[in-house]
């Protein structure tokens, strides 16, 4: 599981300081797929970027298990996120790409490696592309390669950072169903971040709805579009009243 407590960030100080996550609190159980949606610099990627241990609190902390996130490396860390750039090496292969973190953070051999890469790329219906660069292909299949090279190092948390924003509506509609299919059989703990109105009424578990930082209402999608607790979560699902 992953605990959220207390959690405060502050960037800079003094009167020029803003306080970008405000005292959030949250609980997330193995497994659980979690949608994080507010307006734009309400702190969503600097709550995912904390829980990463890209980022520092302030204040508060993160467990994942039984370990206290800002002790740890990287990459004993066991996280993969996948962001809205996809943030693929250019001049690598798919292969590459997919097999870099692999050989960085674990001690296997190079033919497993391989097994995994390929059996994982078959998976994510890009087999085909494992020799080519990311130049080569379309935005759809960039996608595809920045999920698999996540799934490939078998995590046990996703953080997802509006991870289909840059894709046209049809392929993001068949990338959300195949998102919450691998994620339904990895049984991964998901944490993801969206602008989109669909993806968040229909991805997660739970719904968590930010403003200014801070944590404005948690709970399953419905029961937040339905009985929004207050005017601010009411107006951003644009609830019926
Ligand atoms: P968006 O939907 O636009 O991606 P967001 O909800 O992800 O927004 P954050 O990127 O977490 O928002 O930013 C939250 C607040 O923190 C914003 O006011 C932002 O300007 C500020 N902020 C984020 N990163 C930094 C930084 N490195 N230094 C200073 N301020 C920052
Ligand atoms: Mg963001």
């Amino acid at each position: 599981s992953i605990t959220i407590d207390d959690v405060t960030k502050e960037f800079g100080e003094g009167a020029e300081s803003v306080v970008a996550v405000d005292d959030v609190s949250l609980d997330i159980a193995d497994g659980e797929f979690v949608v994080f949606v507010g307006p734009s610099g309400s702190g969503k990627s600097t709550l995912m970027r904390i829980v990463a241990g890209l980022e520092t609190q302030t204040e508060g902390d993160v467990e994942i298990g039984d370990a206290i996130v800002n002790q740890l490396g990287p990459r004993a860390r066991d996280i993969a996120m996948v962001f809205q750039n996809y943030a693929l090496y250019p001049n690598m292969t798919v292969e590459e790409n997919m097999s870099f973190g692999l050989k960085m953070s674990t001690d296997m051999s190079d033919d497993a490696i391989e097994e995994s890469v390929t059996s994982t790329a078959e998976m994510m219906d890009i087999g085909a592309l494992l020799d080519n660069k990311p130049g080569e292909l379309s935005g759809g299949q960039q996608q595809r390669v920045a999920l698999g090279r996540a799934i490939v190092r078998d995590p046990n948390v996703f953080l997802m950072d509006e991870p289909l924003s840059n894709l046209d509506a049809k392929l993001r509609a068949e990338m959300r169903t195949e998102i919450n299919r691998l994620q339904n059989d990895l049984g991964v703990t998901t944490l993801y971040v969206t602008h989109d109105q669909t993806e968040a009424m229909t991805m997660g578990d739970r719904l968590v709805v930010l403003n200014y930082g801070e944590l404005q209402q948690v709970g399953t999608p419905l029961e937040c579009f339905y009985r929004p607790e207050n005017q601010f979560v009411a107006g951003f699902l644009g609830s019926p009243s």
